[in-house]
C-alpha cells in the first residue's frame, strides 16, 4: 500500500480500512480467490455481496489490489482488474474519489467503463460501448446480478448516472464520506470517480 494506492498525505487511517480476500467465479468456471481493501463500515456487506455474486456464479475476471499495478487505475482498468480502495480525487480534481475512502468498487472495468462524452476509460473499452452486446461480466443494465446486490444494501451505479457513465463503478454514500469530502488528495492522479 505505502506509497501506492496509500500514498504519503493518504488522511483515512489504516485501521478504518480491511483487507477482505474474496472468492469469485472466474471466467474460466473456476472459483478463485482474490484481495480486496474497503472500509471498515462496509466490510461485512461487501463480502455478502460478493459471496451472493458466487453462489450466482456471476462472472469476475480478476480481483487484486490496485498496488499490484503500481497504483495505476488504467492498467488496472485495462487488465479488466476489480478494485476498491485508491487514495486519489476524481477527474477535473475537485473532490475526493469514494474509492479514496474504500467506499466505491469497480466491477470488470474493462467491459464496464468509465464515458463521457467522447472519452472512454479504459480506451480499449471503446468496443464495448454497445451494452447489448453479450460479453462476460458486461453489466448491460439494472437487472444485473451485480447491480441488484449492490443496490439493495444502499450503494449507487454508476451506470445509473445521467451526464456521465461509468459502468464498473458502484459506491456507497453516508457519514464517512462526508467526513472528508472537503479534503483533497495531494497527488496529482485524477482519474474517474
Ligand atoms: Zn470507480
Amino acid at each position: 500500500m505505502e506509497g501506492k494506492s496509500y500514498p504519503a498525505g493518504t488522511l483515512i487511517p489504516k485501521e478504518d480500512l480491511r483487507l477482505l480476500r474474496i472468492k469469485y467465479y472466474g471466467f474460466d468456471g473456476e472459483i478463485k480467490t482474490g484481495d480486496m481493501i474497503v472500509h471498515k463500515t462496509v466490510a461485512g456487506e461487501l463480502l455478502d455481496i460478493f459471496q451472493e455474486l458466487l453462489a450466482a456464479e456471476y462472472p469476475i475476471e480478476k480481483i487484486s489490489l490496485i498496488d499490484y499495478y503500481d497504483a495505476d487505475d488504467m492498467r488496472s482498468m485495462t487488465n479488466n482488474n476489480t478494485s476498491a480502495f485508491y487514495w486519489r480525487n476524481i477527474t477535473g480534481g475537485k473532490s475526493l474519489s469514494y474509492h479514496a475512502v474504500g467506499l466505491a468498487v469497480d466491477i470488470n472495468p474493462l467491459y464496464n467503463p468509465y464515458v463521457k462524452g467522447n472519452i472512454v476509460e479504459p480506451p480499449s473499452a471503446a468496443v464495448y460501448l454497445d451494452r447489448t452486446t453479450p460479453v462476460k461480466g458486461l453489466i448491460a443494465n439494472s437487472q444485473d446480478a451485480a447491480v441488484r446486490a449492490f443496490k439493495k444494501r444502499g450503494w449507487r451505479w454508476g451506470g445509473d448516472w445521467r451526464t456521465l457513465k461509468d459502468y464498473q463503478h458502484f459506491e456507497k454514500h453516508g457519514n464517512v464520506y462526508k467526513k472528508y469530502k472537503s479534503k483533497l488528495a495531494e497527488i496529482s492522479r485524477e482519474t474517474k470517480p
